[in-house]
């Protein structure tokens, strides 16, 4: 890492509705009152940290995100069958000579271009999302939105980082997709700590557990933020400690607060709970210099603010 990369902190959970998108946003906000952050959205099957910035300003027009999908250029298909073999989403049917392709299953890898003998099949751009910025104060928000029906997630939210690592922020806080597929693994890699949000029910005990083996499977430093405290009673505290994963605070349950979170009101008022999220930031610096972790950048970063 340079030492004018971004401190990168991403903001995870194995199940959706934990609080991840709100805890993202009030990171944010806490790192901003000291220097410049990006908010980078990357849950771009339904990106909503711009419900907490309402009056946040477009910069610019917004990127297209395109991938590349093969098309036929001719009728002289041999139908030798090696693109429809080798295509492993069923996205090419090739029948009698004629060459079928289906761009909304098609996963632009070119794989078919390259091994048709006849070299018919070209590529051309499909627009599949859309990656955008916005500011708000301090605060850059980055946003990556799929097209409505898209499956092909990864592409945008690839876009979207690249944007956000553009920013020249001290700082950047990515809100990740949720769950444990190739969305979360691309949104997560390349951070340099993940905060994984669980709530104490089943469901998130089961998927919290997911989302730290995939963080040490990407060598990625994690702990949990234990969010709705009080909501249920899943034992989150003795899975971290089994996994030896550390719980960096309990954010207690209060219908006051879902109602708030629901309206896109921010925690900056709440002076207790800012205190918490600082106490976590504080916590994740003490881990950085802990290990002796040869990543320094995010460690000086932090110390700026706490
Ligand atoms: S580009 Fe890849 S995914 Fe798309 S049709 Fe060809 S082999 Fe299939
Ligand atoms: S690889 Fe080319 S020639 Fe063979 S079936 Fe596909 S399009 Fe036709």
């Amino acid at each position: 890492m340079s030492i004018e990369a971004q401190c990168v902190i991403a903001v995870a959970s194995g199940k959706g509705g934990t609080g991840k998108t709100t805890i993202a946003a009030n990171l944010a906000v806490i790192l901003s009152s000291s220097d410049s952050v990006c908010l980078a959205d990357l849950d771009v099957e339904a990106p909503d940290c711009l419900g907490y910035f309402q009056h946040a300003i477009p910069i610019g027009q917004p990127e297209n995100v395109e991938i590349l999908v093969p098309f036929a250029t001719s009728s002289h298909c041999e139908a030798c069958s090696f693109c429809t073999k080798l295509c492993r989403f069923g996205a090419i049917v090739a029948i009698g000579g004629v060459v079928t392709i289906d761009t909304k299953l098609c996963k632009g890898c070119g794989l078919c271009v390259m091994a048709c003998p006849q070299g018919i099949l070209e590529e051309k751009p499909l627009k599949i999302g859309e990656a955008s910025t916005f500011i708000e104060g301090s605060i850059t928000i980055v946003e990556g939105r799929m097209n409505v029906g898209d499956i092909r997630s990864t592409s945008v939210i690839e876009a979207a980082k690249t944007k956000a690592s553009l920013q020249k922020t001290k700082y950047q806080i990515r809100d990740c997709p949720p769950g444990v597929s190739c969305p979360a693994t691309h949104a997560l890699a390349g951070s340099d700590y993940a905060i994984l949000v669980a709530e104490p029910t089943p469901f998130s005990l089961h998927d919290l557990g997911g989302a730290i083996r995939l963080c040490k499977s990407l060598s990625l430093p994690c702990g949990v933020i234990i969010n709705k405290d009080g909501f249920g009673n899943a034992d989150i505290e003795t899975l971290c400690k089994n996994l030896n994963v550390p719980v960096l605070t309990r954010l207690s349950y209060g219908q006051d607060r879902a109602v708030q979170g629901a309206r896109g009101v921010l925690w900056d008022q709440d002076d207790e709970t800012s205190k918490n999220l600082k106490g976590v930031l504080l916590n994740i610096k003490n881990q950085f210099q802990q290990k002796n972790d040869p990543r320094e950048t995010p460690s000086e970063r932090l110390e700026a603010i706490l």
